[in-house]
Protein backbone atom coordinates (compact mmCIF):
# COMPACT_ATOMS: atom_id res chain seq x y z
CA UNK A 1 0.00 0.00 0.00
CA UNK A 2 1.48 3.15 -1.27
CA UNK A 3 0.97 6.75 0.77
CA UNK A 4 -0.09 9.30 -1.38
CA UNK A 5 3.12 11.09 -1.36
CA UNK A 6 4.63 7.49 -2.76
CA UNK A 7 1.88 7.63 -5.41
CA UNK A 8 2.77 10.95 -6.48
CA UNK A 9 6.29 10.07 -6.69
CA UNK A 10 5.65 6.61 -8.24
CA UNK A 11 3.51 8.74 -11.03
CA UNK A 12 6.71 10.94 -11.36
CA UNK A 13 9.32 7.94 -11.85
CA UNK A 14 6.81 5.81 -14.49
CA UNK A 15 3.99 8.40 -16.10
CA UNK A 16 5.92 9.95 -19.54
CA UNK A 17 7.85 12.99 -18.97
CA UNK A 18 6.04 13.74 -22.04
CA UNK A 19 2.96 14.52 -19.98
CA UNK A 20 2.71 17.92 -18.35
CA UNK A 21 0.49 17.95 -15.46
CA UNK A 22 -0.52 21.37 -13.09
CA UNK A 23 0.52 19.73 -9.71
CA UNK A 24 0.87 16.07 -9.08
CA UNK A 25 -2.26 15.78 -6.80
CA UNK A 26 -3.65 12.16 -6.92
CA UNK A 27 -6.99 12.08 -7.82
CA UNK A 28 -9.38 9.37 -6.18
CA UNK A 29 -12.39 10.48 -6.46
CA UNK A 30 -15.07 13.42 -8.66
CA UNK A 31 -18.14 14.56 -7.80
CA UNK A 32 -20.00 17.73 -9.38
CA UNK A 33 -16.84 20.28 -9.52
CA UNK A 34 -15.69 18.60 -6.29
CA UNK A 35 -12.63 16.73 -7.05
CA UNK A 36 -10.63 14.46 -3.87
CA UNK A 37 -7.55 13.99 -3.60
CA UNK A 38 -5.76 10.79 -2.23
CA UNK A 39 -4.40 13.26 0.44
CA UNK A 40 -7.62 13.84 1.48
CA UNK A 41 -7.81 17.38 -0.41
CA UNK A 42 -11.04 18.66 -1.55
CA UNK A 43 -10.38 20.53 -5.10
CA UNK A 44 -12.67 22.78 -6.95
CA UNK A 45 -12.20 22.22 -10.40
CA UNK A 46 -12.90 24.86 -12.99
CA UNK A 47 -11.37 22.77 -15.73
CA UNK A 48 -14.02 20.03 -16.11
CA UNK A 49 -10.81 18.02 -17.62
CA UNK A 50 -10.23 20.67 -20.35
CA UNK A 51 -14.27 21.28 -21.41
CA UNK A 52 -15.42 17.67 -20.74
CA UNK A 53 -17.13 16.77 -17.78
CA UNK A 54 -19.84 19.80 -18.66
CA UNK A 55 -22.10 18.10 -16.47
CA UNK A 56 -19.90 17.37 -13.16
CA UNK A 57 -17.57 14.60 -12.11
CA UNK A 58 -19.64 11.58 -12.02
CA UNK A 59 -23.37 13.07 -13.05
CA UNK A 60 -25.74 10.21 -11.94
CA UNK A 61 -27.75 9.95 -14.99
CA UNK A 62 -25.11 9.16 -16.81
CA UNK A 63 -22.92 6.92 -14.73
CA UNK A 64 -26.12 4.91 -14.24
CA UNK A 65 -26.57 4.61 -17.95
CA UNK A 66 -22.95 3.63 -18.18
CA UNK A 67 -23.25 1.27 -15.20
CA UNK A 68 -26.40 -0.47 -16.48
CA UNK A 69 -25.16 -0.79 -20.26
CA UNK A 70 -21.66 -2.27 -18.90
CA UNK A 71 -23.87 -5.19 -17.82
CA UNK A 72 -25.82 -5.41 -21.35
CA UNK A 73 -23.11 -5.11 -23.96
CA UNK A 74 -19.69 -3.49 -23.70
CA UNK A 75 -18.05 -3.60 -26.92
CA UNK A 76 -18.91 -4.51 -30.93
CA UNK A 77 -16.44 -3.26 -33.38
CA UNK A 78 -18.42 -0.93 -35.47
CA UNK A 79 -17.33 -3.04 -38.93
CA UNK A 80 -18.95 -6.19 -37.27
CA UNK A 81 -22.91 -4.88 -37.02
CA UNK A 82 -24.89 -1.93 -35.90
CA UNK A 83 -25.16 -1.94 -31.85
CA UNK A 84 -28.00 -0.14 -30.18
CA UNK A 85 -26.89 2.51 -28.31
CA UNK A 86 -24.18 3.71 -31.31
CA UNK A 87 -27.97 3.95 -33.47
CA UNK A 88 -30.07 4.97 -30.36
CA UNK A 89 -27.29 8.11 -29.82
CA UNK A 90 -27.71 9.27 -33.65
CA UNK A 91 -31.44 9.18 -33.09
CA UNK A 92 -30.71 11.51 -30.44
CA UNK A 93 -28.04 13.92 -31.69
CA UNK A 94 -30.22 13.96 -35.03
CA UNK A 95 -32.87 16.68 -33.76
CA UNK A 96 -29.97 18.69 -32.48
CA UNK A 97 -27.92 19.56 -35.47
CA UNK A 98 -27.36 22.89 -36.27
CA UNK A 99 -28.28 22.23 -39.17
CA UNK A 100 -30.74 19.66 -41.18
CA UNK A 101 -28.39 18.65 -44.34
CA UNK A 102 -25.62 17.43 -41.23
CA UNK A 103 -27.70 13.68 -40.95
CA UNK A 104 -24.72 11.36 -41.75
CA UNK A 105 -23.12 10.26 -38.30
CA UNK A 106 -19.42 8.35 -37.30
CA UNK A 107 -18.05 8.03 -34.34
CA UNK A 108 -14.49 7.31 -32.64
CA UNK A 109 -12.44 8.23 -29.35
CA UNK A 110 -10.84 11.44 -29.35
CA UNK A 111 -11.38 15.15 -31.10
CA UNK A 112 -7.71 14.26 -32.74
CA UNK A 113 -8.87 11.17 -33.86
CA UNK A 114 -12.51 12.53 -35.21
CA UNK A 115 -10.45 16.10 -36.69
CA UNK A 116 -8.21 12.86 -38.58
CA UNK A 117 -11.27 11.29 -40.10
CA UNK A 118 -12.53 15.27 -41.26
CA UNK A 119 -9.52 15.80 -43.52
CA UNK A 120 -9.86 12.08 -44.99
CA UNK A 121 -13.32 12.99 -45.98
CA UNK A 122 -12.75 16.04 -47.07
CA UNK A 123 -9.87 15.11 -49.15
CA UNK A 124 -11.68 11.91 -50.83
CA UNK A 125 -14.80 14.14 -51.48
CA UNK A 126 -13.09 16.93 -53.28
CA UNK A 127 -9.94 14.83 -54.41
CA UNK A 128 -8.00 18.00 -53.56
CA UNK A 129 -5.15 17.80 -50.57
CA UNK A 130 -4.80 21.20 -48.97
CA UNK A 131 -5.99 22.35 -45.99
CA UNK A 132 -6.45 26.03 -44.39
CA UNK A 133 -6.64 26.69 -40.55
CA UNK A 134 -6.13 29.71 -38.55
CA UNK A 135 -3.49 30.87 -36.67
CA UNK A 136 -3.97 29.93 -32.99
CA UNK A 137 -5.81 26.71 -33.58
CA UNK A 138 -5.91 23.97 -31.90
CA UNK A 139 -6.98 20.52 -33.44
CA UNK A 140 -5.29 18.00 -32.01
CA UNK A 141 -1.71 16.66 -31.36
CA UNK A 142 -1.34 13.67 -33.93
CA UNK A 143 -0.20 13.69 -37.16
CA UNK A 144 -2.57 15.05 -39.08
CA UNK A 145 -4.26 16.94 -36.53
CA UNK A 146 -0.98 17.89 -34.70
CA UNK A 147 -0.17 19.79 -39.01
CA UNK A 148 -2.97 21.99 -37.83
CA UNK A 149 -2.52 22.81 -34.55
CA UNK A 150 -0.73 26.09 -34.61
CA UNK A 151 -1.95 27.37 -30.77
CA UNK A 152 2.05 26.64 -29.60
CA UNK A 153 4.65 24.57 -31.61
CA UNK A 154 5.87 22.39 -28.54
CA UNK A 155 2.64 20.34 -29.54
CA UNK A 156 4.37 18.87 -32.65
CA UNK A 157 8.31 20.21 -32.48
CA UNK A 158 11.29 17.59 -33.59
CA UNK A 159 8.40 15.24 -34.33
CA UNK A 160 7.96 15.79 -37.91
CA UNK A 161 7.60 16.00 -41.03
CA UNK A 162 3.42 16.38 -39.85
CA UNK A 163 1.03 16.18 -42.41
CA UNK A 164 2.44 18.37 -45.21
CA UNK A 165 -0.02 21.29 -47.42
CA UNK A 166 -1.92 23.05 -44.32
CA UNK A 167 -1.77 26.49 -44.37
CA UNK A 168 -2.46 29.45 -41.86
CA UNK A 169 -4.37 32.40 -42.44
CA UNK A 170 -4.88 35.16 -39.04
CA UNK A 171 -7.85 34.60 -37.11
CA UNK A 172 -10.21 37.69 -36.76
CA UNK A 173 -8.31 38.27 -33.27
CA UNK A 174 -5.79 41.36 -32.62
CA UNK A 175 -3.16 39.33 -32.18
CA UNK A 176 -3.24 37.49 -35.19
CA UNK A 177 -3.54 39.90 -37.11
CA UNK A 178 -0.91 42.17 -35.29
CA UNK A 179 -3.34 45.41 -33.97
CA UNK A 180 -4.38 46.67 -30.57
CA UNK A 181 -7.08 44.64 -28.52
CA UNK A 182 -9.59 47.87 -28.84
CA UNK A 183 -9.53 47.26 -32.54
CA UNK A 184 -13.43 46.81 -33.89
CA UNK A 185 -15.11 43.78 -34.81
CA UNK A 186 -15.72 45.10 -38.06
CA UNK A 187 -12.38 45.62 -38.68
CA UNK A 188 -10.79 42.30 -37.44
CA UNK A 189 -12.90 41.02 -40.10
CA UNK A 190 -11.80 43.13 -42.68
CA UNK A 191 -8.48 42.67 -41.90
CA UNK A 192 -9.06 38.66 -41.61
CA UNK A 193 -10.78 38.36 -44.72
CA UNK A 194 -7.48 40.33 -46.37
CA UNK A 195 -5.05 38.12 -45.14
CA UNK A 196 -7.11 34.74 -46.08
CA UNK A 197 -7.32 36.22 -49.68
CA UNK A 198 -3.55 36.50 -49.28
CA UNK A 199 -3.12 32.73 -48.63
CA UNK A 200 -5.56 31.70 -51.53
CA UNK A 201 -3.85 34.16 -53.99
CA UNK A 202 -0.38 33.24 -52.77
CA UNK A 203 0.38 30.46 -51.16
CA UNK A 204 -2.06 27.68 -52.13
CA UNK A 205 -4.61 27.47 -55.32
CA UNK A 206 -8.25 27.80 -53.95
CA UNK A 207 -8.56 24.45 -56.51
CA UNK A 208 -5.75 22.78 -54.62
CA UNK A 209 -8.06 23.50 -51.11
CA UNK A 210 -9.60 20.53 -49.56
CA UNK A 211 -11.08 22.04 -46.71
CA UNK A 212 -10.90 25.42 -44.23
CA UNK A 213 -11.02 23.74 -40.29
CA UNK A 214 -11.88 26.56 -37.80
CA UNK A 215 -13.00 26.66 -34.23
CA UNK A 216 -16.21 28.83 -33.66
CA UNK A 217 -14.43 29.92 -30.70
CA UNK A 218 -10.68 29.39 -30.75
CA UNK A 219 -10.09 27.14 -27.71
CA UNK A 220 -6.66 26.80 -27.27
CA UNK A 221 -5.30 29.70 -28.26
CA UNK A 222 -6.71 32.18 -26.29
CA UNK A 223 -10.78 31.71 -26.02
CA UNK A 224 -11.07 33.96 -28.71
CA UNK A 225 -15.11 34.06 -30.02
CA UNK A 226 -14.99 34.46 -34.15
CA UNK A 227 -17.08 37.36 -35.32
CA UNK A 228 -20.97 35.36 -37.62
CA UNK A 229 -19.48 37.63 -40.42
CA UNK A 230 -16.29 36.02 -40.49
CA UNK A 231 -17.68 32.49 -40.47
CA UNK A 232 -20.65 33.39 -43.29
CA UNK A 233 -17.21 35.16 -45.36
CA UNK A 234 -15.89 31.29 -45.11
CA UNK A 235 -18.98 29.92 -46.14
CA UNK A 236 -19.52 32.12 -48.97
CA UNK A 237 -15.24 31.63 -49.95
CA UNK A 238 -16.01 27.40 -49.72
CA UNK A 239 -19.26 27.54 -51.79
CA UNK A 240 -17.17 29.86 -54.04
CA UNK A 241 -14.68 27.44 -54.53
CA UNK A 242 -15.84 24.12 -53.87
CA UNK A 243 -14.06 23.78 -50.65
CA UNK A 244 -15.47 21.99 -47.43
CA UNK A 245 -16.28 23.97 -44.07
CA UNK A 246 -15.46 21.79 -40.74
CA UNK A 247 -16.26 23.45 -37.54
CA UNK A 248 -14.48 22.38 -34.87
CA UNK A 249 -17.06 22.17 -32.21
CA UNK A 250 -14.51 19.45 -29.84
CA UNK A 251 -14.18 22.04 -27.30
CA UNK A 252 -17.14 24.74 -27.70
CA UNK A 253 -19.96 21.99 -28.14
CA UNK A 254 -22.39 20.78 -25.45
CA UNK A 255 -23.84 24.12 -23.95
CA UNK A 256 -20.27 25.48 -23.33
CA UNK A 257 -21.00 28.48 -25.21
CA UNK A 258 -24.98 28.84 -23.66
CA UNK A 259 -26.26 26.92 -26.40
CA UNK A 260 -25.70 23.12 -28.08
CA UNK A 261 -22.98 24.04 -30.55
CA UNK A 262 -21.23 27.69 -31.09
CA UNK A 263 -22.81 27.82 -34.26
CA UNK A 264 -26.56 28.38 -33.34
CA UNK A 265 -25.03 31.37 -32.51
CA UNK A 266 -24.74 32.51 -35.81
CA UNK A 267 -27.96 32.30 -37.83
CA UNK A 268 -30.16 28.96 -38.19
CA UNK A 269 -28.97 29.22 -41.54
CA UNK A 270 -25.37 28.55 -41.27
CA UNK A 271 -24.54 25.55 -42.55
CA UNK A 272 -21.05 23.99 -42.02
CA UNK A 273 -20.10 21.29 -44.51
CA UNK A 274 -18.34 18.51 -41.48
CA UNK A 275 -19.24 19.62 -37.53
CA UNK A 276 -16.45 18.09 -35.57
CA UNK A 277 -17.55 16.90 -31.80
CA UNK A 278 -16.14 15.13 -28.81
CA UNK A 279 -15.90 16.05 -24.97
CA UNK A 280 -19.01 17.00 -23.34
CA UNK A 281 -20.96 14.63 -26.01
CA UNK A 282 -20.94 12.11 -23.06
CA UNK A 283 -19.51 14.13 -20.28
CA UNK A 284 -16.29 12.16 -19.59
CA UNK A 285 -16.81 8.84 -21.57
CA UNK A 286 -14.33 8.40 -24.57
CA UNK A 287 -16.32 9.33 -27.75
CA UNK A 288 -16.01 11.62 -30.59
CA UNK A 289 -17.49 11.94 -33.57
CA UNK A 290 -17.92 13.85 -37.35
CA UNK A 291 -21.38 15.12 -39.04
CA UNK A 292 -21.95 15.66 -42.20
CA UNK A 293 -23.87 15.12 -45.64
CA UNK A 294 -24.94 13.09 -47.65
CA UNK A 295 -23.14 13.80 -50.40
CA UNK A 296 -19.18 14.04 -49.11
CA UNK A 297 -19.89 11.04 -46.54
CA UNK A 298 -21.15 9.55 -50.00
CA UNK A 299 -18.12 9.66 -51.85
CA UNK A 300 -16.24 7.49 -49.30
CA UNK A 301 -15.68 3.55 -50.19
CA UNK A 302 -16.99 0.88 -47.80
CA UNK A 303 -14.89 0.36 -45.10
CA UNK A 304 -12.39 3.69 -45.10
CA UNK A 305 -13.52 4.32 -41.78
CA UNK A 306 -13.69 2.72 -38.50
CA UNK A 307 -11.42 1.68 -35.87
CA UNK A 308 -11.75 -0.97 -32.85
CA UNK A 309 -13.12 1.18 -30.24
CA UNK A 310 -14.73 3.78 -32.25
CA UNK A 311 -18.28 4.10 -31.10
CA UNK A 312 -17.96 2.22 -27.92
CA UNK A 313 -21.26 1.04 -26.53
CA UNK A 314 -20.41 2.22 -22.76
CA UNK A 315 -19.57 5.55 -24.24
CA UNK A 316 -23.00 5.53 -26.27
CA UNK A 317 -24.78 4.78 -23.45
CA UNK A 318 -23.60 7.35 -21.36
CA UNK A 319 -23.66 9.83 -24.14
CA UNK A 320 -27.35 9.48 -25.26
CA UNK A 321 -27.82 9.43 -20.81
CA UNK A 322 -25.90 13.14 -21.33
CA UNK A 323 -28.27 14.25 -24.12
CA UNK A 324 -31.81 13.73 -21.12
CA UNK A 325 -29.41 16.10 -19.04
CA UNK A 326 -28.74 18.68 -21.84
CA UNK A 327 -32.30 18.57 -23.06
CA UNK A 328 -34.22 19.61 -19.51
CA UNK A 329 -33.20 22.90 -20.04
CA UNK A 330 -31.56 23.51 -16.59
CA UNK A 331 -28.26 23.65 -18.39
CA UNK A 332 -28.99 26.12 -20.97
CA UNK A 333 -30.29 28.41 -17.92
CA UNK A 334 -27.48 27.98 -15.61
CA UNK A 335 -24.80 28.65 -17.78
CA UNK A 336 -26.51 32.22 -18.47
CA UNK A 337 -26.52 33.04 -14.69
CA UNK A 338 -23.39 31.73 -13.73
CA UNK A 339 -21.68 33.16 -16.80
CA UNK A 340 -23.14 36.43 -16.44
CA UNK A 341 -21.46 36.08 -12.58
CA UNK A 342 -17.99 35.60 -14.25
CA UNK A 343 -18.36 38.33 -16.37
CA UNK A 344 -18.95 40.62 -13.70
CA UNK A 345 -16.08 39.83 -11.65
CA UNK A 346 -13.82 39.55 -14.74
CA UNK A 347 -15.15 42.90 -15.79
CA UNK A 348 -14.67 44.19 -12.44
CA UNK A 349 -10.81 43.63 -12.82
CA UNK A 350 -10.50 44.88 -15.83
CA UNK A 351 -11.85 48.25 -14.68
CA UNK A 352 -10.63 48.53 -11.25
CA UNK A 353 -8.38 51.23 -10.50
CA UNK A 354 -6.29 48.56 -8.36
CA UNK A 355 -5.89 45.68 -11.09
CA UNK A 356 -6.74 47.21 -14.45
CA UNK A 357 -3.23 48.11 -15.68
CA UNK A 358 -3.10 44.28 -15.66
CA UNK A 359 -5.72 43.52 -18.07
CA UNK A 360 -5.68 43.73 -21.67
CA UNK A 361 -8.53 41.91 -22.97
CA UNK A 362 -11.53 39.88 -21.49
CA UNK A 363 -13.09 37.61 -23.69
CA UNK A 364 -15.71 34.69 -24.59
CA UNK A 365 -18.85 33.24 -24.65
CA UNK A 366 -21.04 31.20 -21.57
CA UNK A 367 -18.61 29.39 -19.68
CA UNK A 368 -15.68 29.33 -22.17
CA UNK A 369 -14.34 32.81 -21.14
CA UNK A 370 -10.76 34.15 -20.38
CA UNK A 371 -8.61 37.27 -18.93
CA UNK A 372 -5.93 37.96 -21.05
CA UNK A 373 -3.22 39.85 -19.12
CA UNK A 374 -0.70 42.43 -20.50
CA UNK A 375 2.28 41.11 -21.40
CA UNK A 376 6.02 42.22 -20.33
CA UNK A 377 7.23 41.11 -23.71
CA UNK A 378 4.59 42.47 -26.01
CA UNK A 379 4.10 46.23 -26.93
CA UNK A 380 0.46 44.91 -28.56
CA UNK A 381 -1.06 44.52 -24.92
CA UNK A 382 -0.06 48.16 -23.73
CA UNK A 383 -2.37 50.29 -25.50
CA UNK A 384 -4.14 52.80 -23.02
CA UNK A 385 -1.24 52.31 -20.53
CA UNK A 386 -0.19 55.30 -18.71
CA UNK A 387 3.74 55.78 -19.57
CA UNK A 388 5.94 54.37 -17.41
CA UNK A 389 3.90 51.82 -15.72
CA UNK A 390 5.58 48.62 -15.55
CA UNK A 391 3.71 44.82 -16.45
CA UNK A 392 4.69 41.99 -14.72
CA UNK A 393 6.66 39.27 -16.02
CA UNK A 394 4.16 35.79 -16.73
CA UNK A 395 1.10 37.46 -14.92
CA UNK A 396 -1.56 34.73 -15.78
CA UNK A 397 1.31 31.43 -14.18
CA UNK A 398 1.51 33.60 -11.30
CA UNK A 399 -2.60 34.09 -10.45
CA UNK A 400 -3.04 30.13 -11.74
CA UNK A 401 -0.33 29.30 -9.21
CA UNK A 402 -1.73 31.43 -6.58
CA UNK A 403 -5.54 29.35 -7.68
CA UNK A 404 -3.44 26.41 -7.42
CA UNK A 405 -2.48 26.60 -3.77
CA UNK A 406 -5.74 27.68 -2.80
CA UNK A 407 -7.09 24.73 -4.27
CA UNK A 408 -9.24 25.80 -7.29
CA UNK A 409 -8.00 24.55 -10.22
CA UNK A 410 -7.58 27.00 -13.09
CA UNK A 411 -5.80 26.30 -16.69
CA UNK A 412 -4.00 28.89 -18.88
CA UNK A 413 -4.49 28.60 -22.49
CA UNK A 414 -1.27 27.62 -25.27
CA UNK A 415 -0.21 31.25 -26.22
CA UNK A 416 -0.38 34.59 -24.74
CA UNK A 417 -0.62 35.49 -21.07
CA UNK A 418 -4.53 34.53 -20.65
CA UNK A 419 -6.23 32.34 -17.72
CA UNK A 420 -9.59 30.43 -19.24
CA UNK A 421 -12.38 29.65 -16.98
CA UNK A 422 -14.26 26.62 -17.99
CA UNK A 423 -15.99 24.93 -14.96
CA UNK A 424 -19.25 22.14 -15.36
CA UNK A 425 -21.87 23.79 -17.24
CA UNK A 426 -23.72 22.74 -13.29
CA UNK A 427 -21.37 25.11 -11.32
CA UNK A 428 -23.18 26.71 -8.58
CA UNK A 429 -23.71 30.17 -7.61
CA UNK A 430 -21.68 29.88 -4.26
CA UNK A 431 -18.95 27.82 -6.30
CA UNK A 432 -18.77 30.25 -8.91
CA UNK A 433 -18.26 33.17 -6.34
CA UNK A 434 -16.05 31.06 -3.89
CA UNK A 435 -13.68 30.35 -7.31
CA UNK A 436 -14.05 34.29 -8.26
CA UNK A 437 -13.22 35.45 -4.62
CA UNK A 438 -10.09 33.40 -5.09
CA UNK A 439 -9.04 34.63 -8.86
CA UNK A 440 -10.56 38.01 -7.67
CA UNK A 441 -7.01 37.95 -4.86
CA UNK A 442 -5.25 36.45 -7.35
CA UNK A 443 -4.91 39.40 -9.36
CA UNK A 444 -4.86 42.25 -6.79
CA UNK A 445 -1.62 40.49 -5.45
CA UNK A 446 0.18 40.30 -8.72
CA UNK A 447 -0.70 43.90 -8.67
CA UNK A 448 0.65 44.73 -5.45
N1 LIG B 1 -10.17 20.31 -31.24
C1 LIG B 1 -10.36 21.20 -30.25
C2 LIG B 1 -11.04 22.49 -30.57
C3 LIG B 1 -9.91 20.93 -28.96
O1 LIG B 1 -10.08 21.82 -27.99
C4 LIG B 1 -9.27 19.68 -28.70
C5 LIG B 1 -8.76 19.32 -27.32
N2 LIG B 1 -8.45 20.34 -26.48
C6 LIG B 1 -9.10 18.80 -29.76
C7 LIG B 1 -9.57 19.13 -31.01
C8 LIG B 1 -8.39 17.48 -29.57
O2 LIG B 1 -9.20 16.61 -28.85
P1 LIG B 1 -8.55 15.34 -28.12
O3 LIG B 1 -7.66 15.86 -27.05
O4 LIG B 1 -9.74 14.59 -27.62
O5 LIG B 1 -7.82 14.58 -29.14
Amino acid sequence: VRTAAQWADFGRDHVSHGLGRLRDHVVVKGEGLDLYTAEGKKLLDFTAGIGVTNLGHCHPTVSQAAAAQINTLVHLQCSIAFHAPYLQLIERLLPIMPHPSLDQFFFWNSGSEANEAAIKVARKATGRQNIIVFQGAYHGRTMGSGAMTRSKPIYTQGSGPLMPGVFASAYPYWHSLGVNPSTSEEELVRLAKHQLDLVLRQQTNPSDVAAIFIEPVQGEGGYVPCPPAFMHHLREVCDKHGIVLVVDEVQTGFFRTGKYFAIDHISPSFRPDIMVFAKGVANGFPISGIVSNKELMGALDVGSMGGTYAGNAVACAAGIAAQDVYASGEIETNVEARSEQLYVTLNRLATSPKTRHLIADVRGVGLMAAVEFRSAADDLTHEGLPEGTTIPKNIGKRVQDYCLDKDLLVLTTSCFDTIRFIPALVVSEEQMSRAMKIVTEAVEKVAL
